[in-house]
């Protein structure tokens, strides 16, 4: 199963939601979004599974570092 259009639309769509804002530390730099589960695991081609997170702090939560289901 390869990444499909509906998770780049997803990926989009938390971002408008999110107004490309980093949901952990607020920076609006270099912005991504980062699926909650990833779509390998069930994770769902949907805006729910995705926030916006800068650089650094998505680092940081792959790292294991930051606990993103606190928040
Ligand atoms: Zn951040
Ligand atoms: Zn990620």
């Amino acid at each position: 199963m390869k990444r499909s259009w509906k998770h780049i639309n997803a990926q989009r769509q938390g971002r408008e939601r999110d107004l490309g804002t980093c949901q952990i530390c607020g920076s609006k730099k270099h912005t991504e979004g980062h699926h909650l589960i990833d779509f390998v695991f069930g994770g769902a081609a949907d805006k729910d599974n995705i926030v916006t997170l800068c650089t650094e702090c998505h680092k940081n939560v792959h790292k294991g570092l930051i606990d993103l289901f606190k928040f």
